[in-house]
């Protein structure tokens, strides 16, 4: 009970990496055990348009309910599997899953699309393009259909081959943008050299725009930037209306954030296009 409750604490109130802790061992041991008895699975948030109001699309966010531990954070199990090949193994996972789901979904809104993140390891790997084109000719479904979340760090791992990856992402017709933008060093003269299509904002820039002056500023510069360099934009981390409001006013296109949902498990998406779109 108490190593329980303590890998508990750990992984709720600590943002380290502690290399010893049962988490990581959980993580590094149980992973493949985890795939083969379904504790790990997808939830979908809603991406909201801000003109518009109705969703755009979703972001795929793993989940794994441990049965020792209960929910573990996929902030800190993802760190974790990243160190490995780990990553792969879930990426995979959730990429299929994404898939199997738009299969059903895009019957709903026919070109509904679903961003997925994608870690250095996994985006750095030739073979990556190749794979993910296989994927989509198996659900017979278009490029377009998925979107790739990259950060920043990931772009900087190996920008040569990141660039060149991203381009053949793009000529399956793969959409490509920057995750937690603003949390990491490149300039906008880099990524303006990329083949992205969006940025997202990251939460800590959003979350406290109503009071914080910097923010507000850093946040509505970011927004124009983006959009002189042709760029979509997104908010994430969104709580409250007058949040929704201040990015509406900054033109900011899209809007994903506990305002208007949490992430929603597989089963409630369906109920959730019949009424958002
Ligand atoms: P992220 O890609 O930046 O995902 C957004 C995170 O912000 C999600 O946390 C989401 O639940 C949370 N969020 C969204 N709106 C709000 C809000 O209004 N308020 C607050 N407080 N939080 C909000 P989550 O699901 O815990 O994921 C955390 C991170 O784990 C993700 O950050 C991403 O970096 C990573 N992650 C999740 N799923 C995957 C995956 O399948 N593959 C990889 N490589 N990374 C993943
Ligand atoms: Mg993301
Ligand atoms: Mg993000
Ligand atoms: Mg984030």
């Amino acid at each position: 009970y108490e190593a329980k409750n303590s890998a508990k604490a750990v992984v709720e109130f600590t943002g380290e990496l502690d290399t010893t802790t049962p988490l990581r061992i959980a993580v590094l041991s149980g992973l493949d055990q985890a795939l083969s008895e379904g504790q790990l699975s997808v939830v979908y948030q809603p991406l909201m348009s801000t003109a518009t109001g109705l969703t755009g699309g979703f972001e795929a966010l793993v989940r794994w309910t441990h049965p020792e531990f209960g929910p573990l954070s996929p902030a800190e199990f993802i760190a974790i599997a990243e160190m490995g090949e780990g990553i792969r193994k879930i990426t995979d996972f959730v990429v299929r899953q994404t898939l199997a789901n738009l299969k059903v979904w895009r019957r709903i809104i026919p070109d509904l699309h679903i961003a997925v993140n994608i870690s250095p390891r996994v985006l750095l790997d030739h073979h990556f393009p190749e794979i993910i084109e296989g994927m989509l000719k198996e659900f017979d479904l278009p490029g377009e259909s998925i979107v790739m979340e990259l950060t920043e760090s990931t772009l900087l791992v190996d920008p040569v081959r990141a660039v060149e990856i991203i381009n053949m992402l793009g000529e399956i017709g793969i959409k490509v943008e920057i995750d937690d933008y603003g949390t990491g060093y490149s300039s906008l003269a880099y990524i303006k050299s990329l083949p992205i299509s969006a940025l997202k904002i990251d939460r800590s820039f959003v979350a406290d725009i109503l009071t914080d002056e910097t923010n507000q500023v850093i946040v509505s510069s970011t927004i124009k930037m983006a959009h002189t360099l042709g760029l979509q934009t997104v908010a994430e981390g969104v709580e409250d209306e007058a949040t929704l409001m201040l990015l509406r006013k900054y033109g900011c296109d899209m809007i994903q954030g506990y305002y208007y949902a949490k992430p929603l498990p597989e089963k409630e998406v369906v109920g959730w296009l019949k009424r958002n779109v």
